[in-house]
């Protein structure tokens, strides 16, 4: 090439917009951008470059980016953050659950030691964040089989446990522990001392409703950064006494640090009444997430903004419902410390969701059902910077 060819081949580069590099990979425009963890919520851009987030403000031209999406009408969030599903099932597959706006996901307590391997693979190749809570019982969840710990203790395998954590510690964030009779007969309190052993530094979620202990004894055993799911099933040692009031050891352990979670999930988790009440009580849930398995895909839980479609209902207020799975979700786990929010510099996860507006009916664990006017729906997925199709 001459001289003379190579500055008109420059200078035609120059003058062709279509060949300027872009200055953002994607802008997301004219959304409510709703990011709680930052007390953000105004009609605002998002802008994203190398796969993290580079702006959020107003005025961000959407032909300063390669790709755009219009967001108007809609509501922008950090990538919502699920720390309580289950992925073991081949028919639940991770890019479903990516759809539905979930961007960071959290298997709690599918596989035990000896099958975790399984569920690493699943991690591995899902296109969104997945993490692990380890089953203290060495071979997880036993669903529709006989309890993990109703024959002996054994299955609870700290040795193993502590193995595997070491061995997976990019992926294992913690433990899982069912407390409940139908797991954990009468062994609840020894199920969860094995539990705390094997966690060490790592939190611990345990599964409450119908325990043999009294929740009081369950919750004294717990440390800062522990979570206990399922805080409103309405089973025998909940959250509340006998006349519906919730426990003072129950705000003391929220005082001191111990985490309350959701959990939908299908069966005994839940009820109107005693989400409805808490709520009323001042005790809100730290964290709302679906424990969602395959056949909850399609029955009482759907999917996550579904489940936060419930509390809209019961009158929560929209930025607390989205800090739930956002940026309080994000802050259970250290790993996972760096997402649910839309701060820039983070990783470009988002989730676009519309609030739709109609005549919505719900359900809890009962069959209870309520009508709400709201529904949260995600219209578009952002993992990574990359639009999901
Ligand atoms: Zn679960």
């Amino acid at each position: 090439m001459n001289r003379r060819h190579f500055f008109t081949t420059a200078a035609a580069f120059a003058c062709a917009p279509q060949l300027r590099a872009a200055e953002h990979d994607l802008v997301i425009h004219g959304g409510r951008v709703i990011d709680p963890g930052r007390k953000i919520d105004a009609l605002l851009d998002v802008a994203v470059r190398g796969g993290r987030i580079a702006a959020v403000r107003a005025g961000i031209s959407a032909s300063s980016a390669a790709q755009a999406i219009d967001a108007r009408g809609q509501i922008v969030v950090p990538g919502l953050v699920d720390i309580h599903l289950h992925a073991r099932d081949a028919q639940l597959a991770p890019p479903e659950i990516l759809s539905t706006g979930v961007t960071t996901m959290v298997d709690a307590g599918s596989r035990g030691a000896d099958n975790v391997d399984q569920l690493i693979d699943i991690a591995r190749n899902a296109p969104n964040r997945m993490r692990i809570l380890l089953n203290i019982a060495r071979l997880g969840n036993n669903p529709g089989g006989r309890g993990e710990f109703l024959d002996s203790l054994e299955p609870a395998d700290v040795a193993k446990a502590r193995a595997a954590i070491q061995k997976h510690r990019q992926w294992i964030v913690g433990i899982k522990a069912r407390l409940s009779r139908g797991v954990s007969a009468e062994r609840d309190l020894d199920v969860l001392r094995r539990a705390v052993q094997a966690a060490g530094p790592l939190p611990i979620m345990i599964h409450i409703g119908d325990t043999n202990s009294p929740l009081p004894q369950v919750l004294a055993l717990l440390r800062k950064g522990d979570i206990v799911t399922h805080m409103y099933a309405p089973t025998q040692h909940g959250i509340m006494d006998a006349n519906g009031q919730v426990l003072p050891e129950v705000r003391l352990a929220r005082r001191r640090g111990v985490r309350f979670d959701f959990g939908n999930g299908l069966n005994e988790h839940w009820s109107w009444e005693v989400a409805e009440s808490g709520l009323k009580q001042g005790f809100p849930p730290d964290t709302i997430t679906s424990d969602l398995v395959y056949q909850a895909g399609a029955d009482q839980v759907f999917d996550l903004p579904t489940v936060l479609s419930k509390f809209l209902q019961m009158g929560m207020p929209l930025s607390q419902v989205l800090a739930c799975a956002t940026s309080s979700a994000a802050a259970t786990f250290r790993d996972l410390s760096s997402y649910g929010s839309l701060r820039p510099g983070a990783p470009a996860d988002i989730s676009v969701l519309e609030l739709t507006q109609g005549n919505f009916e719900f359900v809890d664990n009962y069959k209870g059902k309520r009508l709400g006017t709201q529904k949260l729906v995600a219209r578009a997925v952002v993992a990574g910077g990359k639009r999901v199709a």
